[in-house]
């Protein structure tokens, strides 16, 4: 669809005493999601708002890793990859040099990307600074961008959507065709169509530190290991370098300690490797719910980790740009030709749900199953 729908501009109106600025789409959240959603509707000229409730560049608990299909995603949706400002001193990690370590064993490969719809991607993942790389794509977008704005609530009005935010302190009303829920793992707008799923979700809490190091010992240079150690966590462990950290991850479902388990990884790796750690330089955490895509109801749509679309072991950032540009094409096309939005993205987002299901059976991740 290349016609450009309306070069629109925002529009106000009163509602009784309030003046409301009214959007044909609000994307809420300006991560991956959000920002290749806020890009595809900008090119078709379609008049989009972003909020975001942070501002921005904004730390995500991440690897920050670019895997094969996000590198030909960012080509495909945003012309070009990352400029150099946004890598790590080690740039790059090959897909051959992500091992999981085995005690009995030693080293073996470690498959953390497979091939999708028959295509093969890149084979060398790109390591970035996640805050950098974020700050760029929603820049690149084009789109207007509100930050430190948060929706709190939504809900339909007469013509249309009334979206609640919280902005600087100071509550205010918004109005828009079109809602993007693209708020991240833990989002408001999924909560606000479906209260149950934040509290029936089996729920994997990951954490993440920053680690400044003397030495790395054994630790392959350029190397990411991974482990699946389940007296440290349910989920893998994984260590690898970021310019001068070496990054710690473990994770587990609710009630583990995970700064329990940092602390007995970092020691397992002092013990196993020699790896000698000084100061720690920051930590950063989140949860990831384990409950099937949703795409939203009526005019809500829902992309990224909002929607649930994230492959297996947390390689997120594709699914999320993917899920948000078929979001915005849907929205395109309905604001242009009518019909339902929300059906076209189901039947536009159906590959990448038969993709997680592919990597579910493919590829490993727990280290022991989910609680009874
Ligand atoms: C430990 C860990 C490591 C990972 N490593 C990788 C990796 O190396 N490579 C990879 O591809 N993926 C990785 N992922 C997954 C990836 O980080 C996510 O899947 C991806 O960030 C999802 O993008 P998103 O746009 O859906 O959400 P997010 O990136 O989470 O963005 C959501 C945005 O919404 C905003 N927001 C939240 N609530 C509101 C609100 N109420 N109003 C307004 N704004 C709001 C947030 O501030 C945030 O900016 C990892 C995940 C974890 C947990």
């Amino acid at each position: 669809m290349s016609a450009r729908v309306r070069a629109a501009g925002m529009a106000t109106f009163n509602e009784g005493r309030i003046c409301v600025e009214k959007h044909q789409v609000i994307i809420a959240g300006a991560g991956p999601a959000g920002a290749t959603c806020a890009k595809a509707l900008h090119d078709r000229g379609i008049d989009v708002l972003v909020i975001d409730r942070a501002r921005f560049p904004r730390h995500k608990t991440c690897s920050g890793v670019l895997f094969g299909q996000t590198q030909v995603l960012l080509r495909s949706y945003f012309g070009s990859l990352p400029p150099a400002s946004v890598y790590c001193t080690e740039p790059e990690i090959k897909a051959s040099a992500i091992r999981e370590w085995k005690p009995d064993a030693g080293y073996c490969r470690y498959v953390w990307e497979i091939d999708k719809d028959g295509q093969a991607f890149p084979d060398v993942y790109h390591n970035i600074r996640r805050a950098d790389f974020d700050h760029w794509l929603i820049a690149q977008s084009g789109a207007q961008f509100r930050e430190g704005c948060s929706l709190s609530a939504a809900h339909s009005g007469p013509d249309g959507l009334r979206i609640t935010v919280r902005d600087g302190g100071r509550e205010s009303r918004l109005a828009c065709d079109y809602l993007i829920g693209a708020d991240g793992g833990n989002s408001t707008v999924r909560k606000i169509l479906d209260p149950r799923w934040a509290v029936d979700s089996p729920t994997v809490l990951a954490y993440q530190t920053y680690n400044y190091f003397q030495s790395a010992g054994d630790l392959p240079a350029g190397q990411w290991a991974v482990f699946f150690k389940p007296e440290i966590g349910d989920i893998l462990c994984c260590v690898h370098q970021k310019d001068d950290t070496l990054v710690l991850c473990v994770g587990g479902f609710k009630r583990r300690s995970l700064k329990k388990s940092m602390q007995a990884f970092r020691e397992f790796l002092t013990r196993a490797f020699g790896v000698i750690f000084s100061d720690q330089k920051r930590d950063e955490g989140c949860l990831i719910r384990m409950a099937p895509p949703n795409p939203g109801r009526d005019r809500v749509l829902l992309a990224g980790e909002a929607g649930g679309f994230i492959y297996l072991n947390g390689e997120g950032i594709s699914a999320a740009m993917d899920s948000g540009h078929r979001a915005a094409m849907s929205v395109a096309e309905a604001l242009q030709s009518g019909g339902s939005a929300l059906n076209r993205y189901q039947a536009g987002s159906a590959d990448i749900v038969a993709h997680m299901q592919t990597c579910m059976q493919q590829l490993h991740f727990l280290s022991a199953g989910p609680p009874a």
